[in-house]
């Protein structure tokens, strides 16, 4: 079977791919390949109430399947460089804030319409953070919610599904230089392509290391962030979710000099598993929906790891204490602030009494066993600056979940049009290493699409 472009993962970077190329040449012959489920049949088995906890399904549909990482995600759209990955790097500031805002139009026009545009401009939060020696970022992010996000994907799909053939169930096992292209190697056939774009997301980091080792291409990698989701009640932020809805602020340890950032902040939201590829760790989302929010607000706190030469395994450093928590407490662990600083665990005893409902179930125990001193002072030292600008924060019984992870893709070596050593291959999205966020990835997708088209 042969294409004129075949797109590996349908995230959002090989969605607005898929999207950029038919709307300007729908003539063209191409497909996508997902290794997870299509969108109607991607479904968690964590029901809170059967199945607690992670069952480590084959394909897991949190990571995987049509919409990517960002299917159940909160759909938090952030249009800005100053955060979500490097792209602007490769294509400039002003083309990829453009590019950002035309996938905001899109959303918007595919159902996101009756969502807000949150903005940190000319706010006075970011005069209070500075007082407190805490850096705001600025951003615009426009919030779709878990529902709506859900939405805009069903009616993205219903758009594409008839001009783009999509392999769903189909993992790609490996990409090979053909004479005039590319063969797409799956478990039962051989598919080629003149152009193919590689957008396999965080799930895929394995896979494209692999790749880039057979093709030879060249990759850098050393750098991990690790943390934990804070979650409390929504009340001690909502004077920054209700005017900002998610603020990234930046805190410099006076301790260590190493900086903690807030992260994905899901006001009214609640807290979930993650699995990269068997290790469990936690992510959060909230719904736009009133009827679906929960009293909560969660956000991750985290520490940026940067390594240098020899160490080059970043994402293993973060694995292994991923796993460490997963030993410890078979999964995610929850501690109360209060229980940190005393220096004892929490037990199931204590979380019954606290004044807070968790929104994960997790197993209660003690984080200290888990987290290297020098990120855990670092968070403990964030929560209190946090306190300032949102007291309530060092609160006794704020909850503390671990761990969260977030790697990094290692860098795959690409030109300002995302194009490998390789004429027409293509590595995009987080796959690439240099997106981490929805806004990033899809934005991603559109450039190497016009890239492709010559527009
Ligand atoms: C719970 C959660 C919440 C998040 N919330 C936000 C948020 O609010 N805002 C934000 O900006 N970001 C958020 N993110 C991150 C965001 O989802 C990702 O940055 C984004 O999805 C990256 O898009 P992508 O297309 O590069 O990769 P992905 O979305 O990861 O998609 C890659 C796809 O490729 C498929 N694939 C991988 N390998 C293969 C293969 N060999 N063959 C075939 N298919 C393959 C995978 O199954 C997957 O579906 C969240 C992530 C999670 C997990």
């Amino acid at each position: 079977m042969k294409y004129d472009i075949i797109i590996i993962g349908a995230g959002p970077g090989g969605i607005f791919a898929a999207y950029e190329l038919m709307q300007h040449s729908p003539e063209l012959k191409v497909a996508v390949f997902e290794a997870g489920h299509a969108l109607d049949k991607r479904h968690c088995p964590i029901d809170g109430d059967k199945v607690k906890s992670c069952i480590g399904c084959k394909s897991c549909s949190i990571m995987s399947g049509f919409g990517g990482a960002g299917a159940f995600s909160d759909g938090k759209y952030n249009i800005t460089n100053d955060f979500g990955g490097t792209l602007h790097e490769y294509i400039g500031k002003k083309r990829a804030l453009e590019l950002m805002h035309y996938v905001d139009e899109i959303n918007t026009r595919y159902g996101g319409s009756g969502t807000k545009l949150y903005s940190t401009a000319g706010t006075r939060f970011k005069t209070l953070c500075i007082q407190n020696d805490l850096h705001l970022l600025d951003a615009s992010v426009r919030h779709l919610g878990t529902d709506i996000n859900y939405v805009v994907l069903e009616n993205i799909y219903a758009h594409l599904k008839d001009k783009v053939t999509f392999f769903f169930d189909t993992p790609v096992l490996s990409v090979a230089k053909a004479e005039d292209g590319y063969n797409v190697i799956c478990k039962d056939a051989v598919y080629s392509c003149d152009k193919c774009i590689m957008s396999v997301g965080r799930i895929g980091s394995k896979w494209m290391e692999t790749v880039c080792r057979e093709l030879e291409i060249p990759t850098k990698s050393n750098r991990v962030d690790i943390g934990v989701r804070v979650e409390l009640p929504a009340s001690v932020f909502a004077h920054l979710t209700d005017e900002l809805y998610e603020s990234k602020i930046v805190y410099r340890t006076e301790k260590y000099g190493d900086k903690v950032r807030t992260f994905c902040m899901n006001p009214k939201g609640a807290v979930v598993n993650e699995n990269t590829n068997g290790i469990i760790t936690v992510n959060g989302h909230s719904y736009e929906d009133p009827a679906r929010q929960t009293e909560n607000t969660n956000f991750a706190l985290l520490v940026a790891k940067h390594f240098s030469e020899p160490f080059k395994d970043s994402n293993g450093y973060g694995e292994s204490i991923a796993r460490l928590s997963n030993m410890l407490g078979g999964g995610v662990i929850v501690q109360r602030f209060g229980d940190l600083i005393r220096g004892r665990r929490s037990t199931p005893k204590r979380m019954e009494e606290a004044f807070i409902t968790p929104t994960l179930n997790a197993t209660p125990g003690d984080l200290s066993l888990v987290l290297p001193k020098r990120i855990l002072d670092g968070i403990i030292e964030m929560i209190y600056a946090l306190d300032k600008v949102a007291p309530g924060t060092a609160n006794d019984d704020t909850l503390l979940y671990g761990v969260e992870v977030k790697f990094y893709n290692m860098e795959v070596e690409v030109n300002e049009s995302l194009e490998s050593r390789y004429k027409d291959l293509y590595v995009i999205g987080d796959g690439s290493g240099i997106t981490h966020s929805l806004s990033h990835a899809s934005a991603s997708g559109v450039h190497v699409a016009r890239n492709i088209l010559g527009i």
